[in-house]
């Protein structure tokens, strides 16, 4: 990584003025490409990142105004029309192509993500896997997600009924700084198949993922305009919502309701993925050797700042000791580190409000009368936002961190005295995200996850098959959203079905108007056969 230094006269418009350009950790040559991405006219200011591992200054990033956000879904709107009439097979071979080239160039996104959200490298390239497998996927089945389907009419024979499904127009995708590649693209590509243009607003900290995102979606050969980056915060994100045809939107609960309000206002769809307190439960059963390991991974994945962590562990009593005997060790044996190499496990916090609402969640349960197994300690020795990742037992009720959100590297414990304690607790959050259940036998399991209330249940896993499964349905139940991501509801949230409904007897003189021409209550008499028959024959 080099220091910065002085930027040209070319690049005045992408400076912060209050700081020499030297301030800055990444290098103008890398930045500037990736800014003029921005749809902005520079009048709006400059976002100063940060790079979490040290809290120096990353880079400045020109904002968007409200007119930009106008701009851009005007742009968008226009260059969808053309996009859509297409062949599926051609919108195809763009992102086909991406999916190639995200592979290829990882390097460089794997160092931009990094600094950017501060998180190991390991946990990077997770993102950089998961848009190689959406694109596989939806290149793969967007031809059978999309495809015309007939149906039943109302007077069977004499009645065609086809469905189509129309792309919505403009997708405004509003994402949260924890996962900056992933959420840039894992709804855009759906959405770009199905024929549709995007206007992303990504958060200010991790904005350049989301251009380089751009430029790789530029080379994989997307025309012009079909794929907008628009930077800024709330005020351009509530922007965005009053001028696109659907919005899909990641992160907070609290932020959730607001667009899910403005959307309802606006009479357009709204996906929310929102937050999670996600239960974890090692039944009786449970493979220790396997489920140590990935319970670990469970918790403490992106320094737990993912909304399907696991932040409720729930440990049969006939195991918890021997589970625990074997964790906390594990847990102190996680490696944090700074380095842009694969060698450290866990990576920092974000930033310093990230900080502050993780170890307020800790301190607040200690003074209530918790006790940490293993961390609760503020590494500032490795950098000034990494968290030791932390085991808490005997957590009280009244402790902030046992129902709401943590977004940390924290997990509770509570020991229950068999299967149906564990789904009682498993279910008492007004979240509904995501849950995992060790047990060696599988079929138990998945009557157990039939029991749980939350949108995606995986069985001797964390999180990475239930997510890196890209045909299976992803989001929440309960306060935890709305809609999903992934599979066929991926492309349903950003279609609109048409039904095309076509008479057919005329030809064959037996139309319901020839029928009504026979007057009195003769149609009637007709239809009421017809109805009974076509009861008895079973039609749909
Ligand atoms: P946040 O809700 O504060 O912000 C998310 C995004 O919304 C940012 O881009 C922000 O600028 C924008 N925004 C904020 N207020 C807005 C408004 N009124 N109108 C339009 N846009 C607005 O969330 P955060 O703190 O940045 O992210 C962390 C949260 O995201 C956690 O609660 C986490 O659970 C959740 N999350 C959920 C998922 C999921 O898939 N379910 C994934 C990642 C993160």
């Amino acid at each position: 990584m080099a220091t910065a230094h002085e930027g040209d006269g070319a690049l005045g418009d992408v400076i912060d003025p209050e700081l020499p350009a030297s301030t800055y950790v990444l290098e103008p040559e890398i930045v500037a490409p990736l800014v003029r991405r921005v749809v902005t006219s520079h009048g709006a200011g400059t976002h100063r990142s940060e790079l979490p591992f040290t809290g120096a200054p990353l880079a400045a990033v020109p904002l968007s105004s409200p007119q930009d956000v106008v701009g851009a879904t005007r742009a968008a709107r226009a260059a969808q029309h053309d996009w859509a009439a297409l062949p599926l097979r051609e919108r195809a071979r763009v992102l086909d192509r991406l999916g190639v080239l995200v592979l290829e160039r990882q390097s460089e996104i794997l160092d931009l993500i990094q600094m950017e959200s501060g998180k190991s490298r390991r946990n990077a390239f997770e993102e950089v896997a998961d848009i190689a497998q959406t694109c596989r996927h939806f290149v793969r089945r967007a031809e059978r997600y999309l495809a015309d389907r007939r149906e039943p009419g109302a007077l069977s024979v004499l009645t065609g009924v086809r469905v189509h499904r129309r792309p919505v127009g403009v997708v405004g995708i509003i994402a949260p700084w924890n996962f900056p590649l992933t959420l840039a693209l894992s709804e855009t590509v759906p959405a770009l198949l199905a024929g549709n243009a995007v206007v992303l607003k990504p958060d200010p900290q991790t904005t350049l993922s989301a251009l380089w995102a751009s430029e790789l979606l530029a080379e994989a050969g997307l025309p012009d305009d079909l794929f907008a980056v628009v930077a800024g915060g709330v005020d351009i994100g509530a922007e965005l919502v009053d001028h696109v045809d659907h919005v899909a939107f990641t992160g907070s609960t609290e932020t959730g309701r607001k667009i899910a309000a403005r959307a309802g206002e606006r009479l357009i769809g709204a996906t929310l993925e929102l937050g999670g307190k996600n239960p974890l439960y090692v039944a009786a059963d449970a493979d220790l050797d396997r489920a140590v390991p990935g319970v670990l991974r469970a918790c403490f994945t992106n320094a737990g700042q993912l909304c399907m962590s696991s932040e409720r562990l729930v440990l049969h009593e006939r195991i918890a000791e021997r589970f625990l005997e074997r964790f906390v060790p594990a847990v102190r044996a996680l490696t944090l580190g700074t380095g842009l190499d694969y060698t450290a496990d866990v990576g920092s916090l974000v930033s310093a409000d990230q900080l502050e609402r993780v170890a307020g969640h800790v301190d607040d349960a200690l003074a209530k009368g918790a006790r940490a197994l293993v961390g609760a300690v503020h590494r500032s020795d490795v950098g000034p936002y990494f968290y030791a990742p932390t085991v808490l037992d005997d957590v009280p009720d009244d402790a902030a961190c046992r129902h709401e959100e943590t977004f940390g590297p924290v997990v509770a414990v509570t020991r229950v005295g068999g299967d149906d304690e564990a789904v009682r607790v498993m279910n008492d959050t007004h979240f509904g995200l995501h849950a995992s259940i060790w047990s060696t036998d599988v079929a138990r399991a998945r009557r157990l996850a039939a029991r749980v209330e939350t949108g995606t249940v995986v069985v001797n896993d964390g999180y990475l098959h239930a997510w890196g499964s890209a045909a299976a349905p992803m989001g929440g139940m309960k306060a935890s959203g709305l809609g999903r991501r992934h599979g066929r509801e991926a492309i349903e949230a950003v279609t609109e079905t048409q039904s095309v409904v076509a008479q057919r007897g005329h030809g064959l003189g037996i139309s319901v108007d020839a029928l009504y021409e026979l007057g009195g209550d003769v149609p009637s008499r007709v239809l009421t056969g017809a109805l009974r028959a076509m009861r008895r024959l079973r039609m749909p």
